[in-house]
């Protein structure tokens, strides 16, 4: 009994000093998806923003991949919650309550919410091979070729899965899903006609499409995008599939259990991060568009990612693609 109560005693002690002088070592960040890909991408331009707003800690991004995001995620919510383990995930995070329903951990009780960072388009492209070089050729070539088509994805619960489930409802197709550990490795595979299409972030498209090394057809968003490489493209719903919109949105999570002062601290971080010029530069440059508005708090954080759980149960229900 005296052994366990100078345990607690002790742990108290160390948790509140950690909250302190918090961070007094180098925080792990881990992105639950490939390095090269969009998330990485996201997460590595993020952890250099927020390294002077957290006095000069060193933030490593780890990889730490497969299965939709959800061994990543799992790593977080399963860590010590002393804030020197940190999730940046994506929409998965609405995608996998629904789509992979043993994960063993909670989306809404394990983590502890940090902030949103930003939105983020998805675009349509296929390999340069594929002799559509429109969307409306696309249409002819994917009716022509029912049966064949392989779609890249970084697995399910992810974005691209999610997309693509989009894709193949709007157009009543089945395709075959092809899953990676992140959308870094199935690009490899798209350019070099391994595979036909896939829907992916322009944090990962933007530099192929204006290398010219994929064809792009569609942005998701129900609005053109701004920036010079993409905005001829179409919208999904300009091109005549009604009501079609997917956005990609990143937040920062920690174990449950991580001290208030602690999620404070990485949450005016976060803020100061997305108010930094260089930042904003490099997010707007990908189409990517950062969060000003109340998603950047904690609880508005949770109560958004509730809602695009709910959001998105009756498609994913409705494709009959998810792992019990
Ligand atoms: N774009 C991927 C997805 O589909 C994630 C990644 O590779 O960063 O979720």
């Amino acid at each position: 009994m005296k052994k366990f109560l100078a345990l607690v005693l002790s742990t108290v002690a160390v948790t509140g000093m950690c909250a302190d002088a918090y961070p007094s070592r180098a925080i792990t960040l881990i992105v639950p998806f490939a390095a090269g890909g969009p998330t990485d991408r996201v997460a590595r331009d993020l952890a250099e923003a927020m390294r002077k707003p957290l006095g000069g800690a060193t933030i490593v991004v780890e990889n730490v991949v497969g299965a939709g995001s959800s061994i990543g995620s799992n790593k977080v919510a399963k860590a010590a919650p002393d804030g020197y383990t940190i999730l940046l995930n994506h929409i998965a995070m609405a995608a996998m309550p629904n789509q992979l329903r043993n994960i063993p951990f909670k989306i809404e009780t394990d983590f502890e919410y940090m902030g949103m960072i930003n939105e983020v388009p998805m675009t349509l492209i296929s390999r340069t091979s594929l002799p559509a070089k429109n969307y409306k050729e696309l249409l002819a070539w994917i009716y022509q070729n029912k049966g064949k088509i392989n779609l890249g994805n970084a697995g399910i619960g992810s974005a691209s899965h999610l997309c693509g489930l989009m894709v193949q409802s709007a157009l009543q197709v089945d395709m075959t899903s092809i899953p990676y550990k992140g959308t870094a490795p199935a690009m490899t595979d798209l350019l070099g006609g391994q595979i036909d299409l896939m829907c992916d972030q322009t944090t990962n498209t933007t530099t192929y499409i204006d290398a010219k090394k994929v064809t792009a057809y569609a942005v998701t968003t129900a609005k053109r995008l701004t920036i010079p490489v993409l905005k001829d493209l179409p919208t999904m719903q300009e091109l005549g599939v009604k009501g079609f919109e997917v956005t990609i949105w990143h937040g920062l999570y920690a174990p449950k259990g991580t001290p208030a002062e602690v999620v404070a601290k990485v949450n005016a971080a976060l803020k100061a991060a997305l108010k930094d010029p260089d930042f904003i530069a490099k997010q707007e440059a990908l189409g990517a568009v950062i969060i000003t508005d109340h998603r950047t708090d904690p609880v508005d954080h949770k109560k958004f990612v509730a809602s695009e759980i709910a959001r998105w149960s009756p498609l994913i229900a409705a494709a009959k693609e998810y792992i019990d």
